[in-house]
């Protein structure tokens, strides 16, 4: 089983999204299982407050390193297995590219992924030696926070896992770029023009399927 742990101020707007569909049933059928750690349970001043102005001025806040550290010596005293094999993401916009080799991978490599959601301007440098993290992106793009890049993670983690997707679909994980597809009906009419479902796909011709397909794929 591949544990997530996923480290947020934002729980509540993880969590719907990783308990429905695919993923939710790869919660249920113990192939992946997501516990969530929110940093605010693990400061130390009456304030709970996580985040603090940036050294050398600018605008926002940072995400402090007590909280963080805090929270992952807790998550870690949580493994019991001696055996685990961890491995530590913070997210950054500028961090490694996440893909679906990384997917695979990590997820052949680890038993238990902690994943960092950063906010607001994002998180105090040093905690990424302190906890020899490495840093992923999802994208090119600044988001608001780490949240939707965990959901990212975790959901095309979970999809390389033997099983939890049908046996047909799994071979179309390595390809990244789908081919068209198409479900009834076979013409669709709209605004006066018919959108119809190539002839080849209603043939019956899996030879001829899969060529079409793979030609469509190269261009
Ligand atoms: N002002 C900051 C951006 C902070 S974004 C800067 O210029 O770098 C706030 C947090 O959202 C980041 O700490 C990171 O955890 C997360 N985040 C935003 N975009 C992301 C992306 N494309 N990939 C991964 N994490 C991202």
């Amino acid at each position: 089983m591949l544990n997530f742990h996923i480290i947020t101020l934002f729980p509540e707007a993880v969590q719907p999204y990783l308990d429905a569909s695919i993923i939710g049933r790869a919660q249920k059928e113990k192939k992946i299982a997501v516990k969530y750690y929110n940093p605010r349970d693990f400061t130390s001043n009456k304030f709970r407050s996580v985040d603090g102005r940036p050294y050398g001025g600018g605008p926002g806040m940072i995400l402090a390193i007590e909280p963080i550290v805090k929270t992952v010596t807790v998550v870690k005293s949580k493994i019991k297995d001696k055996k685990s094999k961890i491995k530590i993401i913070l997210f950054n916009p500028g961090g490694k590219q996440f893909d679906n080799k990384i997917a695979k991978n990590y997820s052949q490599k680890y038993s238990d992924l902690i994943l960092i959601c950063g906010r607001y301007e994002g998180i105090d440098s040093r905690v990424k030696k302190i906890l020899k993290a490495e840093e992923w992106s999802i994208g090119p793009f600044v988001l608001s926070g780490g949240e939707v890049p965990a959901m990212v993670v975790v959901d095309a983690m979970a999809r390389q896992i033997p099983g939890v997707l049908g046996n047909d679909a799994s071979p179309e994980e390595n390809r990244v770029s789908s081919h068209e597809m198409y479900t009834r009906p076979a013409v669709y009419e709209h605004a006066g023009k018919k959108y119809k479902v190539p002839k080849v796909l209603q043939n019956g011709h899996h030879a001829q399927i899969e060529e079409w397909k793979l030609r469509k794929k190269q261009k």
